[in-house]
């Protein structure tokens, strides 16, 4: 969100000055694990549609400015009971906002992607739209455009303490001091040592990710053949799976971790950890129960509601606060940071964030 916001503000020529306490990208907060999952037919609520597709336009605009690949199309299928919040919630907005999908049964999953196992009941919502995000390249990517409009980022430099003061904020870090008119917190996991009302309301999950070798052969698992697969199993559990980008089948639970403290994240990842992930793998995915290849942890900051945070904070108005994206805000990135220099610059923005104000 810093990294996005950065960019659209300097682009729209204010002075900025971005401060991160590590050097991004970087793999303590929550903008890494290689890959982020980009869709359209939204489950979480059909308000986030309009959001992500501007995020489609700028991702791409982000590619040519840059000459890098950030974002690759291979499709999605959101998997469980039809009557499910996954199935039932993507069908809505797609639905709503006439998206390009198609339903399937269970069996036509397997026949079209056979390294998927539903059940006989199950069924999919199918959006040929949807892709995958590399992380860290779009962060970087982000700095990289916002250092060319003349943005100054300053790394490994954190921020103890800031004081609303007149008009302005006096802004304190391990390094010294500066003054601004307006400050934009977008610290993630951290952000209630910055804002110790929001510490009260919020919950840093940890999340971990695994990547699986493929079984047999791996050429089922290439990304063209296998698209981004999110499941909601009949106990109301959810998990997800990505295609084989050369590191092994990455899949992961969705909020099922422990409430932790980002200061201090168990990193290591547990035996019986992996076993819990592998049950679902070898129920759905059982080609992609091989030799465990990677894992890493990562920081969900959920709000109470799971969905995001974005307002002005309550009593000083030269401060935004956009942070707490509870698991799944990255998509939406470029959208968020253009909206944060909208309403920086103007007062007002053209995106909807109407859902995410906190008063
Ligand atoms: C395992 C996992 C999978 C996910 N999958 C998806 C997905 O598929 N699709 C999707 O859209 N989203 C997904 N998300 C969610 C998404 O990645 C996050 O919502 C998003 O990355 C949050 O970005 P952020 O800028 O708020 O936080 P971060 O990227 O963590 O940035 C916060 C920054 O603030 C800095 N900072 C903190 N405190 C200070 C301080 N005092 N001074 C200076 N700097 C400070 C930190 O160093 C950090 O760089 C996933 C998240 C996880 C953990």
């Amino acid at each position: 969100m810093g990294s996005a916001a950065a960019f659209h503000l300097a682009r729209r020529g204010q002075r900025v000055l971005g401060l991160d306490r590590f050097t991004p990208p970087h793999a303590h907060g929550s903008s890494h694990g290689r890959t982020r999952i980009i869709r359209e037919a939204y489950f979480e609520d059909p308000l986030y549609v309009p959001l992500v597709q501007r995020a489609y336009s700028l991702w791409r605009e982000l590619e040519a400015q840059t000459g890098r690949a950030l974002l690759t199309i291979t499709g999605a299928l959101m998997i469980g009971h039809e009557e499910g919040t996954l199935v039932a919630g993507a069908r809505r907005s797609a639905v709503t906002h006439r998206l390009e999908y198609e339903m399937l049964t269970g069996h036509e999953v397997s026949a079209r992607f056979p390294v998927l196992r539903p059940d006989a009941d199950m069924v999919a919502v199918w959006e040929p739209g949807a892709g995958v995000l590399f992380p860290e390249a779009c962060v970087d990517a982000h700095l990289g455009v916002a250092r060319t409009h003349g943005a100054t980022l300053r790394f490994d430099e954190p921020v103890t303490a800031w004081h609303a003061d007149g008009a302005g904020v006096r802004i304190v870090t391990a390094a010294g001091e500066y003054r601004a008119g307006q400050l934009l917190l977008t610290a993630g996991a951290w952000i209630g040592a910055l804002v110790p009302r929001m510490a009260q309301l919020l919950t840093i999950e940890r999340q971990v990710v695994y990547w699986l070798a493929p079984r047999g052969d791996p050429a089922r698992f290439d990304p063209s053949r296998c698209p981004i697969h999110l499941w909601e199993t009949p106990t109301g559990r959810f998990f997800y799976g990505f295609g084989d980008f050369g590191d092994g089948v990455k899949v992961a639970l969705h909020h099922a971790g422990a409430a932790t403290d980002p200061d201090h994240v168990r990193r290591t990842v547990s035996d019986a950890e992996t076993a819990t992930i592998r049950e679902y793998v070898r129920r759905f995915i059982p080609d992609a129960d091989g030799l465990l290849r990677d894992a890493s942890v990562c920081l969900y900051t959920n709000t109470p509601d799971e969905h995001f945070w974005i307002d002005r904070h309550p009593e000083h108005a030269q401060v935004l606060i956009a942070s707490a994206c509870s698991g799944h805000g990255f998509k939406f990135s470029p959208t968020i940071g253009e909206a944060l220099a909208e309403l920086l610059i103007d007062g007002r923005s053209h995106a909807d964030l109407s859902r995410f104000v906190r008063r």
